[in-house]
């Protein structure tokens, strides 16, 4: 419930040590494996998204498509929906018989205003 309400707060993609680290302020008795196993289970229910990046795992309680830039640099990761993107990546997608696409998802790379300057 706690991690629920966390991350519908943090739309910044946090890692489960940071989710953790935030829960226990208010439940100071929660470990870790608890926090994990939680996360396993939103994510099973569909109420929760991961991303992967630089093989760390975040979370999301944002569900609805949406895509992500991220910085190559610190990386920082950024939403933006756009319905043209999901349509022209399903459009692209189309031919693959031996696939039924179930998520559209693109990532694009880059280096955020912060770690330019
Ligand atoms: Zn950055
Ligand atoms: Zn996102």
């Amino acid at each position: 419930m706690a991690i629920g309400e966390f991350l519908e707060d943090n739309l910044n993609h946090p890692t489960a040590d940071e989710i953790y680290k935030a829960v226990k302020t208010k439940l100071p008795r929660i470990t870790k494996a608890t926090v994990y196993k939680n996360l396993k289970v939103l994510l099973a229910e569909g109420l929760i998204k991961e991303v992967n990046v630089k093989g760390i795992t975040r979370f999301e309680a944002k569900i609805d498509p949406h895509h992500h830039i991220i910085c190559k640099n610190c990386t920082k990761i950024i939403d933006f929906a756009s319905q043209e993107l999901t349509d022209f990546a399903l459009q692209v997608i189309r031919d693959q018989k031996n696939f039924k696409i179930q998520l559209t998802e693109t990532i694009f790379y880059g280096i955020c205003k912060n770690c330019e300057s």
